[in-house]
């Protein structure tokens, strides 16, 4: 199952042993983000050309600046100048978009399951390092942390990595097994970024759950005499 602890207890929490329900119940789930989809009339107005060539612009300002934005958004706090991820698809593959158009999308963190709007502070830190970035925008759709998880429900609260990804959670999610893959319930396996090596488009969860599953099935099977 793709799913974090979450929903593996609404889905078969009356199933499950009661030590790895209360495993499960512990789990942590880490800040969320605030998400916009852009539509634009022209490629983002970069003040440094060199940007354009970048599919993905991480805007901070400096070292100090992104850490103190981190740090608030972990202390429960919104940073008025947010560290902010822009994604920029098109100036790479125009057909995302109508001929002459461009498409971006830009997120960055937030407090967990947060409600706010953070359309206005993302947007001043782009025309920060894009001065006329506003005229460019034909449309935007945003999403709270909060609203990134009715988008997808292993986005709780909005955390986009499944979970918390400190030492105590990182090979033992979602709870201390030798295959965390594996669950009390036979032929039960997970494969979200609730297990190791946790979020992000690698893969790896669904390669090694489906390996344990492997191992589970051939263990299983009655050798030919
Ligand atoms: C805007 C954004 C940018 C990102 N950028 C990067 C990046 O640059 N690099 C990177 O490595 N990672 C990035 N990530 C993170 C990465 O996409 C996630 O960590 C990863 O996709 C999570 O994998 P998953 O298998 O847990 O869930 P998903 O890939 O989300 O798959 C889970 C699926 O199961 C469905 N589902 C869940 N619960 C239920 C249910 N109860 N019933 C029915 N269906 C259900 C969901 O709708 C979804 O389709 C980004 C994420 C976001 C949102």
């Amino acid at each position: 199952m793709d799913v974090t602890p979450r929903q593996l207890l609404r889905i078969a929490g009356d199933t499950l042993p009661s030590r790895y329900r209360h495993q499960l119940e512990s789990y942590r789930y880490g800040p969320g983000v605030f998400k916009i989809d852009y539509a634009l009339s022209a490629p983002i107005p970069w003040r440094n050309p060199a940007i354009q060539r970048a599919a993905t612009v991480h805007l901070g300002g400096t070292l100090e600046e992104i850490a103190r934005s981190e740090r608030a958004m972990w202390q429960g706090e919104h940073s008025p100048h947010p560290y902010t991820l822009l994604v920029q698809p098109t100036l790479f593959d125009p057909s995302r978009a109508p001929a002459g158009k461009h498409i971006a999308w830009a997120y960055c963190h937030v407090p967990h399951d947060s409600t706010v709007d953070m359309t206005t502070v993302i947007e001043q830190q782009i025309e920060r390092f894009a001065p006329g970035f506003r005229e460019c925008v034909l449309a935007r759709r945003t999403h709270t942390a909060h609203a990134m998880e009715q988008y997808n429900p292993n986005y709780v609260g909005g955390d986009i990595n499944g979970g918390v990804q400190d030492l105590a959670q990182l090979f033992t999610r979602p709870a201390p097994r030798i295959i965390p893959y594996s669950t009390p319930l036979d032929n039960l396996f997970l494969c979200s970024s609730s297990t190791p090596p946790g979020g992000g488009v690698h893969g790896m969860c669904g390669y090694y759950a489906a390996l344990a599953a492997q191992v589970h099935v051939n263990r299983d099977r009655v050798p030919d005499s």
